[in-house]
């Protein structure tokens, strides 16, 4: 089973593919945390990628094309991917289709977070108190967002097109949209 957690940034995605991940030992495939990793690692891809990422702005699609690519192996022996981050334009959702089905396999369910952007907005603040994250200032997250609408949110047509999108609720608190999440997974399908 290969699940993409679908939503704006702030909108519970890591939080929900962690929980999945211990509930159902699927694969967490972030392409955020993997950028970060390689930030903190100090490598060439660090370096290309840190200023780009702390303004807010998407890295290009080869980079976390190939990230993906490199994983996709280590999910499909835990038997499926949870996609978190990725894909966020279509060129990635497309590339994506093509990796999986040359693989044999595809992506079986697309869950999209609905969180209105004051939510987000809130919760981000919170996170940047705590956590000091360099994109969570306001700035870029604002930058961010515009992504999100701009360039991502052009994939709910993609994914409802091919009957794979379901939405559920990501106001709630943290048990709540979780629960939702697995009564989406375990409802009958078209
Ligand atoms: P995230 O942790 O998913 O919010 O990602 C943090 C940042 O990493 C984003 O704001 C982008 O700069 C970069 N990034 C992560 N995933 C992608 C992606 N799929 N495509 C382009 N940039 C990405």
């Amino acid at each position: 089973m290969n699940l993409i957690l679908f939503g704006p940034p702030a909108a519970g995605k890591g939080t929900q593919a962690k929980r999945l991940v211990d509930s159902r030992k699927m694969v967490q495939l972030s392409t955020g945390d993997m950028l970060r990793a390689a930030i903190a690692s100090g490598s060439e891809l660090g370096g290309r990628v840190a200023g780009i990422m702390e303004r807010g702005e998407l890295v290009s699609d080869e980079i976390v094309i190939e990230l993906i690519e490199q994983r996709l192996p280590e999910a499909e022996a835990a038997g499926g991917a949870i996609f978190d981050g990725f894909p966020r334009t279509i060129a990635q959702a497309q590339a994506l289709d093509a990796m999986l089905e040359h693989r044999g396999s595809r992506i079986d369910l697309v869950i999209r977070l609905k969180v209105d952007d004051q939510a987000l907005m809130d919760r981000v603040a919170g996170r940047f108190a705590e956590s000091g994250r360099p994109d969570d200032n306001p700035e870029s997250f604002k930058v961010r967002l515009g992504a999100y609408n701009a360039q991502t949110a052009p994939l709910l047509p993609y994914y409802q097109n091919h009957k794979k999108l379901v939405e559920v609720d990501g106001m709630g608190a943290i048990d709540a949209v979780a629960a939702a999440i697995d009564e989406a997974l375990e409802a009958p399908r078209w």
